[in-house]
Order: C-alpha cells, then sequence, then structure tokens
C-alpha cells in the first residue's frame, strides 16, 4: 500500500502527485513533498555538488551517568503534564534471545557547550553494569571534529 497526494510544486507551479510513505512499493526516486519530480531531479543533481559539511552523530562521552540520565528523565516527567519518555529502539541478541537490551534517553544540558542534546545509556540485561553512554552532537566533516557551535537548529 502506498499513501498519495496531490501538491502544488513550488517552484513551477505543476500539481503532480507526491507518496509521503509507501508500505513495500518503490517510491519515485525524486519524491518531494514540496517540488515535483522535475524540479526536484534538478535540484537534488544541484546541490550534490555540494558536499555536506556538518553530520548529526552520536558519540560515547562521560558526560553524566546512567543514574543522571534516569534522575532528569524522572524530574522532568514529574514537572510535566504529559509525561512522555523517549524511547530509542533496542538491539535484540539474535544468540541469546534472553538478553534484552535496555535505554534511557532524555535532553540534557551539554556542560561542555553549555547546549542541550540528547543523552543515551545503554545496556544489555546479560551486562547490566557495562553501560554505553553516549550524546548527539554536530559532527564538523572538513576538520574533522566536534563542530564548535552546537546549538540545536535540528
Ligand atoms: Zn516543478
Amino acid at each position: 500500500m502506498t499513501t498519495a497526494r496531490y501538491n502544488r510544486c513550488a517552484h513551477c507551479n505543476t500539481i503532480y502527485l507526491w507518496y509521503p510513505s509507501s508500505y513495500g512499493t518503490p517510491l519515485p526516486k525524486y519524491n518531494s513533498g514540496t517540488h515535483c519530480e522535475l524540479c526536484n531531479e534538478v535540484m537534488v543533481k544541484a546541490l550534490n555538488q555540494i558536499p555536506l559539511k556538518f553530520e548529526k552523530k552520536w558519540i560515547i562521552t562521560t558526560d553524566y551517568t546512567k543514574q543522571q540520565i534516569i534522575n532528569a528523565q524522572n524530574e522532568r516527567i514529574s514537572k510535566s503534564k504529559i509525561p512522555v519518555k523517549r524511547v530509542m529502539p533496542g538491539l535484540f541478541d539474535m544468540k541469546n534471545p534472553d538478553n534484552i537490551q535496555s535505554n534511557v534517553c532524555e535532553p540534557m544540558i551539554d556542560p561542555n557547550y553549555g547546549e542541550s542534546t540528547n543523552y543515551v545509556a545503554r545496556w544489555w540485561s546479560k551486562e547490566p553494569n557495562n553501560i554505553e553512554i553516549k550524546k548527539q552532537i554536530w559532527w564538523d566533516i572538513e576538520n574533522n571534529c566536534i563542530a564548535k557551535n552546537q546549538k540545536n537548529f535540528q
């Protein structure tokens, strides 16, 4: 099954079919919610000439412990009218189905930059003390380092 919607192209004003989602059916190569296939193809090919300069990345950190992340989440939820926990998909241990990966994810202030970012602590049920803690940062691809400006502009 595929969903489709008529849109008017933001550039050439042609009415075209946009496929916001697909369940198993391949989508048109230059499917876009704002531009027809022809205009989107031209834009994608032009933008491919410019390499990415930054990308979001998860890196290992020691900024916070698992318990600090859990405490921050509990504190936020206790103050919130809508108690929502972020959930990241856990992995499955194909060789040992009893071994389940759990995680806690919470936006917290990065002490290095003073900006809010996502932190996640992950552990496996068979090794509960082997905890991996990561944070989401902007990576400076050109200089191969953490970007200096970590403001979260999405
Ligand atoms: Zn167009």
